[in-house]
């Protein structure tokens, strides 16, 4: 298997995986994907699992991912994982969508129903789209943290992007205490807090500062708005390194003189088990996590929606950890 196909591999797949056994019938499409840990992991649970399939990168550029979701669907996959900058985009090219990611607006997984024929008679799977980051999130804060996210004060960095997106949507949909969604393009916040706030329920706590806003990035007002936070998390790719270990120097998100002891600090990076941002984390006193069990509980929630049975979370979690993902 080669660590990287193409569309042009998709558009000549039979030739492009001549001999492969078991035959690749899962990916993830992304552009990067170089960095992505889903294939040993899905590689490892398949196996475990005698399922006669395997998952592979797929690098899709953003002009490509219509003509390489119609390939799939032509080409017998069971599905794919969609992954950045391809999420928002996804949601369009589905021919049905789940109400859970359709409320979150953002598609990380795909399944392939068996065989029909479309509209215009060409005769291939149909894509339904679902989402998986959200719910993903919610686990790994509870098992990082120990918490439940709809006990939490939310800061979201990158709020605007795909996984920014659905974990603010999650964190409506959980009730949580309090959300600040903060993004470079503070319009896209901005649009994001004015299409959250119908699907807030009233607060259980009413305080002096409001329980959803969209914050300017910007130091000064980020520290203020952080003394009423408790979680604050990185949905950017500020600090994240091409391979497992490697630490991009003074590329944290947030300096460290602006974290507080009190905060929990999540980075959903998960390139290095200690990034930048949770060493920012360290020097100010707070406990962070890496983005390691969010990738480990989204990936399992969709291996559940792909084979309609229970992920292996400790083989999925182990072959993480052998690829120095942890
Ligand atoms: P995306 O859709 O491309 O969104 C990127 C977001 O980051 C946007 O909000 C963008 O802001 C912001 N951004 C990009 N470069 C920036 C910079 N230099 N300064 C400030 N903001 C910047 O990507 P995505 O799919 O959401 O992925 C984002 C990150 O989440 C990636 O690091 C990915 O690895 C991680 N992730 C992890 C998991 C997990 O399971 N652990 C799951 C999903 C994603 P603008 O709107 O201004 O462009």
């Amino acid at each position: 298997m080669k660590d990287i196909y193409t569309l042009s591999d998709l558009q000549n797949w039979s030739d492009a995986t001549a001999g492969e056994q078991p035959p690749l019938r899962l990916a993830v499409c992304g552009d990067p994907v170089a960095h992505s840990a889903s294939p040993p992991m899905h590689n490892a649970a398949l196996e475990h699992c005698k399922i006669d399939a395997r998952y592979c990168r797929l690098h899709i550029r953003a002009n490509e991912l219509e003509a390489a979701l119609r390939l799939l669907s032509r080409e017998n996959f069971i599905g794919t994982n969609i992954t950045l900058p391809h999420k928002a985009a996804a949601l369009s090219l589905m021919d049905e969508v789940d109400e859970h990611a359709r409320k979150i607006g953002v598609v990380n997984t795909v399944v392939v129903s068996k065989e029909s024929r479309d509209a215009s008679g060409e005769s291939r799977g149909k894509l339904i789209g679902f989402n998986t980051d959200g719910p993903g999130f919610v686990r790994a804060i509870r098992a990082e943290f120990g918490v439940d996210v709809r006990d939490l004060r939310v800061m979201i960095l990158g709020a605007g992007g795909g996984a920014g997106r659905a974990i603010a949507t999650q964190c409506v949909i959980e009730n949580c205490e309090r959300l600040v969604l903060v993004n470079r393009t503070l319009e896209k916040a901005q649009a994001l807090a004015v299409e959250l706030s119908p699907m807030l329920k009233k607060p259980r706590l009413f305080g002096p500062v409001p329980p959803l806003e969209a914050v300017a990035w910007e130091n000064e007002m980020l520290a203020r708005a952080l003394q009423n936070i408790d979680l604050v998390v990185n949905a950017t790719p500020i600090g994240m390194s091409k391979s497992p270990n490697e630490i991009q120097p003074r590329t944290s998100p947030l300096p460290a003189s602006i974290l507080r002891p009190h905060l929990m600090v999540f980075d959903t990076i998960y390139t290095a088990p200690r990034t930048s941002f949770m060493l920012a984390a360290d020097e100010a006193g707070a406990r962070s996590a890496n983005g390691a069990s969010m990738l480990l509980f989204q990936g399992a929630l969709a291996f559940e929606i792909w084979f309609g049975r229970e992920a292996p979370l400790d083989v999925m979690r182990d072959a993480l950890r052998k690829n120095g993902i942890s």
